[in-house]
């Protein structure tokens, strides 16, 4: 008799018959786009350690996926499952992708829509949708990174102007960005500016020889004097729980982004031990690797859940900033364990570009410490369990 037809991982959850037609529609666009566009160069620009950034983004902009949470100036207004299953689309291909899209939409864009005057929005919000301008943003210092609240980063008055020194450090887009949202403390405490890229005593600098999000910009960015006219404040943005609530827009894509990579390492895996042979039969016919890819399926399932609850949520209005830490740790750390033992399945052939497994978990070493540390979301879960800070 015939064994039966294999079924996707995700299948056996029915998580399918869980969207609208809309959000499927929006799902198989992105994927379509990455199947054509991203995947078939994703290990040459990995290997290089170089994207083409602007020409993605470009590209990125006519699909419409830059801040396509976000209403008007040129962006598509979905909801937030739909931009949530764009986010898994495109980490299904790299992290780095969906870093890009995640820094532009959920990070720089957010920030200038939730706090920009209407100058600063008319002025850069459509051509950040259309990716004919990229945006990074600088919060994270060289000794400040889980403690952002230290930041050195320092904004003084100067008649009307703004004096900008410091640096940045980690950040992506940094080196491509036309302009950058930056954090710097000030007499009046912690405030937004946008310092547009070419604007004197403003440098970024490459950082190179990474081992991970080897796809992705990621640049230091330093300050001398930098001068800015009042208006590139971000009025609307005071204190540190501004950059936070940015943050927590970027974290709720990455919740979906690492369904995305754990999936891809899934399907690659299954696909090659059904078609390798080892001992005289099929490599996914030892009962070891069954036990693992029935496990790594219950871990995929129970996060690609999770990421639809809290998008719901989000959609509601209902999403709270810990269930997004709830999210991110759980999804993050669970797609590098799936990463990995997908490695170990393909065992040598796992070790290259040729598979995508190996890529995605180092990525995802990146992603679990970008946007929170595990450690500071387990901290954010442990006192919102027992009332206790444990931070410092
Ligand atoms: P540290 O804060 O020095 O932490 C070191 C270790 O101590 C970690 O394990 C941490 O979890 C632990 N730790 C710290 N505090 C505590 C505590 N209270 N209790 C227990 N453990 C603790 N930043 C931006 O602003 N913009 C970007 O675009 C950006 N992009 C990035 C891209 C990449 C590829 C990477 C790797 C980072 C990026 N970052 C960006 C920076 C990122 O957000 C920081 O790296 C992160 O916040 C951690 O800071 P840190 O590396 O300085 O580690």
């Amino acid at each position: 008799s015939t064994p039966p037809a294999a079924q996707h991982p995700l299948a056996l959850f029915g998580v399918e018959e869980l969207l609208t037609d809309d959000e499927r529609e929006i799902r198989d666009t992105v994927r379509a786009f990455v199947a054509d566009r991203v995947r078939p160069q994703l290990a040459e620009w990995y290997e290089a350690g170089h994207v083409p950034a602007r020409e993605l983004a470009v590209e990125l902009g006519k699909l419409g996926v830059l801040g396509m949470h976000l209403t008007g100036y040129g962006c598509a207004g979905t909801n937030a499952v739909s931009y949530g299953l764009a986010c898994a689309e495109l980490e299904a291909a790299d992290s780095g992708l969906r870093s890009l899209v995640s820094v532009q939409g959920s990070l720089a864009m957010y920030a200038i829509h939730a706090f920009g005057s209407e100058a600063q929005k008319q002025r850069w919000l459509p051509e950040l949708a259309a990716g004919r301008a990229i945006g990074c943003f600088g919060l994270t210092e060289p000794d400040f990174g889980s403690n952002p609240g230290g930041m050195r980063t320092r904004a003084r008055r100067d008649g009307d102007d703004w004096v900008l020194s410091g640096s940045k450090m980690w950040i992506t887009n940094g080196t491509v960005a036309d302009v950058a949202v930056v954090w710097a403390r000030t007499d009046d405490g912690v405030r937004g500016f946008l310092v547009p890229a070419g604007t004197p005593g403003f440098t970024a600098t490459e950082i190179t020889r990474k081992l991970s999000l080897r796809a992705s910009v990621t640049a230091e960015l330093a300050f001398d004097d930098v001068r800015l006219p009042a208006e590139a404040m971000l009025p609307d943005a005071r204190g540190l729980r501004a950059p936070l609530s940015c943050l927590d827009e970027a974290r709720f894509g990455i919740v979906f982004g690492a369904t995305g990579a754990a999936r891809d390492c899934l399907e690659t895996t299954i696909a090659w031990a059904v078609d390798r042979q080892a001992f005289d039969r099929p490599v996914a016919g030892f009962q070891l690797t069954q036990q693992k890819l029935v496990d790594m399926t219950l871990e995929l399932g129970k996060a690609t859940l999770l990421a639809l609850h809290l998008g719901r949520r989000k959609d509601a209005g209902s999403l709270r900033s810990e269930q997004i830490s709830l999210g991110k740790l759980n999804n993050v750390r669970e797609a590098l364990t799936i990463a990995r033992e997908c490695r170990t399945i393909l065992a040598a052939a796992g070790i290259t570009l040729d598979f995508s497994p190996l890529r995605h978990a180092n990525n995802l070493e990146s992603v679990l410490t970008y946007e929170g540390t595990s450690e500071v979301h387990t901290l954010v879960l442990g006192q919102a369990l027992t009332g206790v800070p444990a931070f410092r």
